[in-house]
């Protein structure tokens, strides 16, 4: 029983002011992303949503409190799916955001063994336990931050033994907490002892990292960043192949910088999610829409950056695409938990309208992480993962910016967080 008498394993969420429920993908992103529903309660079984009740009827007739749990007049969503995050690192970087404030280019910081390659130091020393506290204490704020599913990458170990405890850090991390869909990014950036080789880390991505992963299932896809710094196309074709042929997912990180190619090959492979695309050419976009590929923007990225280049979000959702929002939770380009923020720049920067920012991080992540049909809204049978706001509509999540926080936050039914905290005592319902 909480404070107020009401239940953290309720039946029924009552006094629902506006149920914001994010509808399947037409193809692409909807033309009416989310519907809401004033004034209504939903009823819960087994983890799920089994029915909503009528507009303008705040709770059932004959229930009694101890069964419910009073959303007191606010908005209810459903829980967020955050797209990708590479959460598995040591220490924060404010000491390169410092350097760019004082003009420093990322790329320029990168080339001195700043960048990516000095977490690379950071996971390479640390323990499985010091790793997976670390990624525990971040998935927990992710949840506190209204984050029910988490997509989570590999990338700072570059090496077997290190990218595979990357792996096992995601998935101890997760555990009884929020349910993760992690990613093996040891194609995230050339490590120092293959500089002057770097297809014969390729090969051992492909020979190596990549059939370990799988065989211990610490992995539901692969992922690569191309860019002229980092990988190439035809390096990013290898992977793709090594990990189809294994039965993992396809993503890639491309187009960040520079128009690559990547997003084409993307299409090719018919990947899960092309993510960053700041710079693909309106070519590229008519094919991965025709791929059905998902879009994953992070404009937390460019922001944290400096930079201008906001991806052409209209045009991907003009052509048809389905477009998620991310944080890109990273220790260098955007060390931001906040998916809210991350809707205030959907909205300022990419110019999209809040129910398409609100689809971009519930149903939009959904899409990216291949669970469209469980997670991502509120209809009768998805998964009761829900967040409650101290909110009158859904515009104003990402008009409160940096300042949304749930009040309370649920999983699979059960409570999770309540005003910013972790419930103690929280454990997530086995499936
Ligand atoms: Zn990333």
């Amino acid at each position: 029983m909480i404070e107020d008498g009401s239940s953290p394993h309720p039946r029924y969420i009552t006094g629902i002011g506006v149920l914001a429920l994010p509808q399947l993908p037409a193809g692409g992103l909807p033309a009416s992303p989310v519907t809401c529903l004033r004034n209504v309660w939903i009823e819960l079984e087994n983890g799920a949503v089994r029915r909503i009740g009528p507009e303008g009827e705040s709770s059932p007739a004959h229930v009694k409190s101890d069964e419910c749990f009073d959303a007191a007049n606010g908005l209810v969503t459903p829980g967020f799916v955050e797209s990708h995050t590479h959460p598995v690192f040591v220490l924060s970087r404010q000491y390169e955001f410092h350097l760019r404030c004082q003009g420093k280019k990322y790329l320029e910081i990168a080339a001195e063994g700043g960048g990516i390659l000095s977490s690379v130091r950071g996971v390479r020393g640390a323990t499985l336990p010091d790793l997976t506290a670390l990624v525990r204490k971040r998935f927990t704020r992710f949840l506190e931050l209204g984050v029910t599913t988490v997509e989570a990458k590999s990338g700072y170990g570059l090496s077997l033994k290190d990218e595979l405890n990357s792996l096992k850090a995601i998935r101890d991390g997760a555990e009884g907490l929020l349910e993760v869909s992690p990613t093996l990014l040891a194609a995230h950036t050339v490590p120092p002892e293959f500089k002057s080789a770097p297809d014969s880390y390729i090969d051992l991505i492909c020979n190596e990292i990549i059939p370990a992963a799988a065989e211990e299932n610490l992995a539901e896809a692969v992922d690569i960043f191309v860019e002229e710094s980092a990988f190439s196309v035809a390096q990013a074709r290898r992977v793709f192949e090594a990990g189809s042929k294994l039965g993992l997912g396809i993503r890639i990180h491309a187009d960040q910088f520079s128009s690559s190619g990547g997003a084409s090959l993307a299409a090719e492979f018919g990947a899960w999610s092309a993510d960053h695309m700041d710079c693909t050419s309106p070519d590229e976009i008519d094919l991965l829409a025709k791929a059905g590929v998902t879009i994953v923007l992070l404009p937390g990225a460019v922001f944290f950056l400096g930079l201008n280049k906001f991806a052409p979000a209209r045009k991907f959702i003009e052509a048809g695409c389905k477009v998620a929002l991310s944080t890109d939770f990273n220790p260098g380009t955007s060390p931001t938990q906040s998916l809210p923020l991350m809707m205030t720049l959907g909205c300022n920067r990419l110019k999209m309208s809040p129910a398409e920012a609100l689809w971009a991080v519930t149903m939009g992540g959904a899409s990216a992480l291949k669970r469209q049909h469980r997670i991502g809204s509120l209809l009768p049978g998805y998964q009761a993962d829900l967040s409650l706001w101290e909110a009158p509509d859904i515009d104003y999540l990402p008009y409160a910016y940096g300042d949304s926080i749930p009040s309370a936050v649920f999983k699979k039914g059960s409570l999770a967080s309540l005003k910013g905290g972790l419930c103690s005592g929280y454990v997530m319902p086995a499936d």
